[in-house]
C-alpha cells in the first residue's frame, strides 16, 4: 500500500517529525521497544459514510494512549512536539486535539475515503474502514559509538520516547461469517496476565503475548462439528470441510479461572429472565478482571443502561458462558460481533440474539452516523 505514516523521531539528539513515505517509515533494530516491549499503542476506528469518514471516539482513544505511556513513565513532556508545550508543560487535552488534527490531515494525505469506496465498488473488501494506529515506544538514539556505549538494556529511561500514527484499511475483522451468523470460539489455557505483571489498564504491546499465542490456538483448531464425525474419522473416514468448523477467536481467562476478554475484545454475557429476552440482564467482567477497559465495552454499557437493559460489571465463571442466552464481543474492529458457539457448545439458540442485535443496531447505526448521535462520539473529516 502507498501513503505516509507520520513519524515523530530523536536522530543524534534531535527530533525528526513529518510525513514518511510508507516504504521507508523503519527503525533502528536496536530500538528498545523490539527487545523489551516497551510500546503502547491504539487502534481507532473511522467509518466510511456519506458525510465523509467518521472517527469513533478519537479523543477517547488517544486520552488512553496518553494514559498507556504515563503508566509506562513515558510522559507527554517526553514525546510532545514543542508547539503544543505551555509554560513548559504539556496539558492532555492539548495533545489530544493535536493528535486528532494530525490524524484528520494523515487521513485525508492518504486518501482514504475514495480508497476506501474503491476496494468496496471493485469487490476487493466486503465492509472496509478507516484504521488508525498510534504507537508511542521507547526507541533507539545515540551520539556516541555505540559499540563503545552499549545503547541497549532493560533500563528503558536512556531511550528516546519516539511516536508514529499509521491509517490503513481494514475489513470485517473476524470475518463477514461471524458478524451474520455469530463466531464459534473457544477458551484457551493462555491465561490473561495476572493483575500484578503487566499493566492491563495501558494498552501496551507486552499485554499481547499471551494474546497471540491464544489468537493462534483458535484459528488454527478446526473442530468437529458433532462427535460421530469425530468417531468417523478415527475410525479412518476422511474429513470433508463441512464435518468441521473453524473458531475465529479464543476468549482468555484470568489467573484464577474466570473470563477475560477475547484476544482483541471484551467480552458480554445475557441472561434472559424466565426465557424472556424482554427481561435480560447483561453482564460482563469489572475491569479488575484483567481486561482492558475497552471503548466499545464502555459505549455499549452506556447503550444497554439507555435502552433499559441492567448491566453488572462482576467475576463470570467460564462456564457461564455455555449457559448463557447470548454472549457478545466488543471492541473497536470487531464493534458488536454476536458468539454462536464457545467450546463447540451452542449459545442460547446458536445464532445472533434480539438483545444482541439490538444493542448491535443502535452501537452501528451511531458510529456511521445512521442515527442521532446523542452522547457527541462522532468526528468527521
Ligand atoms: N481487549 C483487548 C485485549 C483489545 O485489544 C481490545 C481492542 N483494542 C479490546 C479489548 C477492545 O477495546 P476497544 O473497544 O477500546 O477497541
Amino acid at each position: 500500500m502507498s501513503g505516509y505514516i507520520y513519524m515523530h523521531r530523536s536522530e543524534k539528539g534531535k527530533i525528526v517529525a513529518g510525513y514518511v513515505p510508507w516504504d521507508d517509515a523503519k527503525i533502528h533494530v536496536l530500538s528498545h521497544v523490539i527487545h523489551y516491549s516497551s510500546g503502547v499503542f491504539e487502534g481507532i476506528r473511522g467509518y466510511v459514510t456519506d458525510r465523509g469518514v467518521a472517527i469513533f471516539r478519537g479523543r477517547d482513544h488517544y486520552r488512553r494512549l496518553v494514559r498507556s505511556a504515563k503508566i509506562y513513565r513515558m510522559f507527554p513532556e517526553d514525546y510532545a512536539p514543542k508547539e503544543i508545550f505551555r509554560n513548559g508543560k504539556v496539558y492532555m487535552e492539548d495533545l489530544v486535539s493535536y493528535f486528532m488534527d494530525l490524524t484528520k490531515e494523515l487521513i485525508r494525505k492518504n486518501d482514504l475515503y475514495r480508497r476506501a469506496k474503491e476496494v468496496k465498488e471493485e469487490d476487493k473488501m466486503a465492509n472496509p474502514f478507516v484504521y488508525i494506529r498510534p504507537v508511542v515506544y521507547r526507541g533507539y538514539d545515540v551520539t556516541e559509538d555505540p559499540i563503545l556505549k552499549p545503547p541497549l538494556g532493560v533500563n528503558p529511561l536512556n531511550n528516546p520516547v519516539e511516536w508514529f500514527i499509521a491509517t490503513f484499511l481494514w475489513d470485517d475483522y473476524l470475518g463477514t461469517m461471524a458478524i451474520e451468523q455469530g463466531a464459534d470460539v473457544i477458551t484457551s489455557a493462555w491465561a490473561k496476565n495476572a493483575p500484578s505483571t503487566t499493566p492491563f489498564m495501558a494498552k501496551g504491546a507486552s499485554n499481547y503475548a499471551t494474546g497471540q499465542l491464544a489468537k493462534m490456538e483458535s484459528v488454527l483448531s478446526a473442530m468437529f462439528k458433532t462427535p460421530d464425525i469425530a468417531k468417523r474419522v478415527k475410525e479412518g473416514g476422511s474429513v470433508k470441510a463441512d464435518d468441521l468448523y473453524l473458531p475465529v477467536e479464543s476468549v482468555q481467562l484470568t489467573v484464577s479461572g474466570h473470563v477475560a476478554e477475547g484476544t482483541g475484545e471484551n467480552i458480554f454475557v445475557v441472561m434472559y429472565e424466565d426465557g424472556d429476552p424482554g427481561k435480560a440482564t447483561i453482564y460482563t467482567p469489572p475491569l479488575s478482571a484483567s481486561i482492558l477497559p475497552g471503548i466499545t465495552r464502555d459505549s455499549v454499557i452506556r447503550i444497554a443502561k439507555d435502552l433499559g437493559y441492567p448491566v453488572i460489571e462482576t467475576m463470570i465463571p467460564r462456564e457461564m458462558l455455555y449457559i448463557a442466552d447470548e454472549v457478545f464481543f466488543t471492541g473497536t474492529a470487531a464493534e458488536v460481533t454476536p458468539i454462536r458457539s464457545v467450546d463447540g457448545i451452542p449459545v442460547g439458540e446458536g445464532k445472533p440474539g434480539p438483545v444482541t442485535l439490538r444493542i448491535r443496531e443502535q452501537y452501528t447505526g451511531i458510529a456511521r452516523g445512521q442515527i442521532e448521535d446523542p452522547y457527541g462520539w462522532v468526528e468527521y473529516v
